[in-house]
């Protein structure tokens, strides 16, 4: 069936900047982060191009036991999450690592009573406030949980609040924090989400978590990825067919309430593509939209099925031509700009009616 919009899923990009983060954090193990659907990407296409991670994070208990369902043996990370006695049991029973975070998590792991062994991130609260344990807390849930049978591997972990700032204060001081709260407890340490990885290389130790980066977004200003020389390659590529083109005059509006008016003679296309789908409604007049290669911008405002197109600069522009609207030629996180947001959002919006089309699945088995 043709498909009026489509999200591209580029799996040989997905695995180029897998390589990336190995690149930069060489000496570090890699607990590849794809919660969400992988980022709005799927997640089982995702766990399986990224075989080589040397572990594999999600969010909810639901998207590990799918992985299981469909055969993935790698290493398993359930992050943040509620755990009672049923969901530790789950976790015991197919081999899911788990982000313990407070002393009640420490309770429920010590009262469960699987015969399997467990391993345990203890998390940190480094300065987020989120979650994790302080010092004192890290310390005891370390104790107790040391001298329990059913629990392996341990390791410890926190989280930056604002590994994107180009001001390293607060990852500074956060990693300060944690080195202090865990000295000389055993286990491995985990700390750098993909702005760390970027930027701040003494956060790497045992373990990193990329997430975004995978991707193909960039968390930072292009101007500090220049020095490490990072490639990323976009993975998704979301395009919609342009279904209708119209000359309208100057003075003439386009859209709802008028939020566009002409301000020249206009020749102006509809893309079947709306906020629906997941493109942001809150994206400005101007934001830019790719057509056969020629940048065009939005105008007036986003629809439920459809936006209005300024391709007035543009030539050879025909019905049922393709527009990017972010993606190969168009990075998400200059459309995450136009519309007060950030690329993660707009990769985790992208709608279940979108359809998602993978290329490059050679290597995966
Ligand atoms: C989402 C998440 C990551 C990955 O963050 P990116 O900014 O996407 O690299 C790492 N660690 C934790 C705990 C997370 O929730």
């Amino acid at each position: 069936m043709p498909h009026t919009v489509t999200a591209t899923i580029d799996l040989a990009a997905l695995r180029h900047n897998l390589q990336q983060a190995k690149r930069l954090a060489p000496n570090s193990r890699i607990m590849a982060v794809i919660k969400a659907d992988a980022y709005g990407h799927g997640i089982v296409a995702a766990a399986k191009a990224l075989a080589s991670a040397d572990g594999l994070a999600v969010a909810r208990l639901e998207e590990a036991l799918t992985l299981r369902k469909q055969g993935i043996n790698q290493r398993l990370l359930l992050l943040g999450s509620f755990l009672d006695s049923n969901s530790l049991a789950l976790c015991a029973d197919n081999n899911i690592d788990v982000a313990v975070h407070n002393s009640a998590g420490v309770d429920t792991l010590l009262a469960s009573r699987s015969h399997k062994q467990l391993a345990v991130w203890l998390k940190h609260d480094s300065g987020m406030h989120r979650l994790g344990m302080n010092a004192l807390e890290l310390r005891s849930a370390h104790q107790r949980l040391s001298s329990c049978s059913h629990i392996g591997d341990m390791g410890l972990m926190t989280h930056f609040s604002a590994a994107d700032d180009l001001d390293p204060h607060t990852t500074q001081q956060q990693t300060q924090s944690f080195l202090q709260a865990t000295e000389g407890l055993t286990g491995f340490s985990c700390l750098a989400n993909s702005a760390a990885i970027i930027q701040h290389p003494q956060t790497h130790l045992d373990w990193v978590r990329p997430g975004i980066m995978l991707y193909g977004a960039n968390p930072l200003p292009p101007t500090i990825t220049k020095l490490n020389n990072l490639e990323l390659q976009p993975v998704m590529t979301l395009r919609a067919k342009i279904i209708a083109i119209r000359p309208i005059a100057t003075g003439e509006s386009a859209g709802y309430n008028e939020r566009w008016t002409a301000t020249r003679p206009t020749q102006l296309a509809t893309l079947a593509i709306g906020y629906a789908d997941g493109y942001p409604r809150h994206a400005r007049n101007g934001t830019p939209v790719l057509i056969n290669g020629q940048r065009a911008v939005l105008a007036g405002r986003v629809s439920m099925d459809l936006i209005t197109v300024d391709i007035s600069d543009c030539h050879e522009v025909n019905i049922g031509d393709e527009a990017i609207l972010w993606g190969q030629g168009l990075p998400a996180e200059e459309i995450a700009s136009y519309a007060d947001t950030i690329s993660y959002q707009l990769f985790t919006s992208v709608s279940k009616r979108v359809p998602r089309i993978y290329i490059n699945t050679e290597s995966i088995v």
